[in-house]
């Protein structure tokens, strides 16, 4: 029995979120990833339209790795009759856990938020899914250990192999009925100080690659000697380092950084660090359990980890926007759309004796690609903020790839897949990088549209 395998792209086509790619062949349906939309409105309600395929006829969902532009709609797609089970690595599993609940919580006090004060035009408001929607997919996950082939269903097999990027990233190689489809995922760096290289994969007669920077290479600095000159000259004159960070992966990186400096004895004496995102205190636990998938050793790590304090209380972390002393906040979200942070740039971005250093990627629409083009306001809570404050971009502390090295990764295919799908990537850099790949590498590269459908013959 033979059934013409299809790929259809039902989301992160010409933008960086909401990654869901489905392989199809004949009532079998596979989900590669199951992202939710970020960023700008009108791909935001992306996440309230009827979702393109029946949830229930799903067999299966594969995961990359847990950021929620990867996994975030999970739960909305078991709201909505998805009973099949979710494969991913260990770590992924466990990282899931944690911002699924976390932005389910968030998905439930927003719409309580627009409800009490009316806000929106909907009434009553509601969540796109609630706590109970995520603890319902996560019994549906399922423990695969990176390098082992798992038939996930009858014909079917798949492999993840690490991508580096973040704890428990991977690529995943899928087969069916003999032809093979790699789906890169994310993509990390080379020479990352905490995560292993990207795997490289030998063969793929279709290739999903992502294309985040696709059209940009990471500066050349060094990440030490960058933050030490910048913290150095932010206390210097009596100011705050802000550094809005996401949790799983930045937060940690920057500890590490900050550990070694401090080791080093190039932090001002008494500097005081704090970790204000509870969420980033239980992922940093996470990646100090699973020290063995990282290059640091234990001991390393946990002294690293160790270092900061960790700020819980609500009311210790509104403290930290009274004392005048010279500090570091690290604080989430990482693109300063929402949490803590924003109460700390509220106070600080007025102030022309501080720093905010943004670490990583910042998509269209977020305040954090606002403040580092170099706006004079940003509007928080409503309210339009003055930014004094030396604001900084270190492109190099991202967690992806560059151009350089995504044709680096491709470069380790022994044989050019019939066609190489780039997703992932806002348009000019997917196009770019299109290019890049037809001139270096000679491959057949196609940039597919949101809900484009092939046939994989
Ligand atoms: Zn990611």
């Amino acid at each position: 029995m033979t059934h013409g395998l299809s790929l259809h792209f039902l989301g992160a086509a010409g933008t960086v979120t909401g990654s869901r790619s489905l392989l199809e062949a004949g009532n079998q349906r596979v989900l590669i990833d199951c992202g939710m939309f970020q960023g700008l409105k009108n791909l935001r309600r992306r996440n309230w339209e009827p979702f393109p395929v029946e949830c229930s006829s799903l067999s299966a969902v594969l995961l990359t790795h847990a950021h929620l532009d990867h996994s975030g709609y999970l739960p909305r797609l078991a709201r909505l009759g998805f009973s099949g089970p979710v494969y991913a690595s260990s770590a992924t599993v466990d990282l899931a856990r944690i911002l699924l609940l976390d932005s389910a919580g968030i998905q439930e006090a927003d719409a309580a938020f627009a409800n009490k004060h009316q806000l929106s035009s909907h009434a009553p408001a509601l969540p796109l899914y609630t706590i109970a929607d995520a603890e319902r997919v996560l019994k549906q996950f399922r423990r695969v250990e990176p390098g082992d082939w798992v038939e996930f269903l009858p014909g079917w097999r798949a492999r993840w192999n690490s991508a580096g990027h973040i704890l428990g990233a991977c690529s995943i190689e899928v087969e069916h009925a003999g032809r093979r489809v790699v789906f890169s995922g994310d993509i990390g760096r080379y020479d990352d100080p905490i995560m292993i290289d990207p795997e490289p994969i030998r063969r793929a007669d279709y290739l999903v690659l992502e294309s985040t920077y696709g059209d940009r290479l990471h500066t050349e600095e060094r990440p030490l000697e960058i933050l030490h000159d910048l913290i150095t000259r932010t206390a210097q004159r009596g100011g705050t380092v802000v550094i809005p960070a996401f949790a799983v992966g930045r937060v940690q990186l920057l500890l590490w950084y900050l550990y070694r400096l401090r080791g080093s004895g190039r932090l001002p004496a008494n500097l005081p660090i704090y970790v204000d995102s509870p969420m980033s205190t239980d992922v940093t636990d996470i990646y100090r359990d699973n020290s063995r998938l990282l290059k640091q050793n234990y001991t390393e790590l946990q002294a690293a980890f160790q270092m900061p304090r960790y700020v819980r209380d609500v009311q210790e972390s509104k403290a930290l926007d009274i004392t005048r002393m010279p500090k570091v906040i690290i604080s989430a979200s990482g693109m300063a759309t929402g949490g803590r942070v924003l109460h700390h740039l509220k106070h600080y971005a007025p102030d022309s004796r501080s720093t905010i250093l943004f670490a990583g990627y910042q998509a269209a629409g977020t305040r954090g690609a606002t403040m580092t083009s170099g706006a004079a306001t940003v509007k928080i809570h409503g309210e339009y903020i003055p930014i004094r404050a030396d604001v900084h971009h270190l492109s190099m502390l991202s967690a992806h790839a560059d151009a350089d090295e995504l044709v680096r990764w491709l470069q380790g295919f022994e044989t050019a897949p019939n066609c190489c799908f780039l997703n992932h990537g806002e348009v000019q850099a997917a196009d770019t990088l299109r290019l890049r790949i037809k001139d270096e590498l000679g491959w057949s590269v196609f940039i597919p549209e949101h809900l484009e459908k092939f046939s994989l013959p």
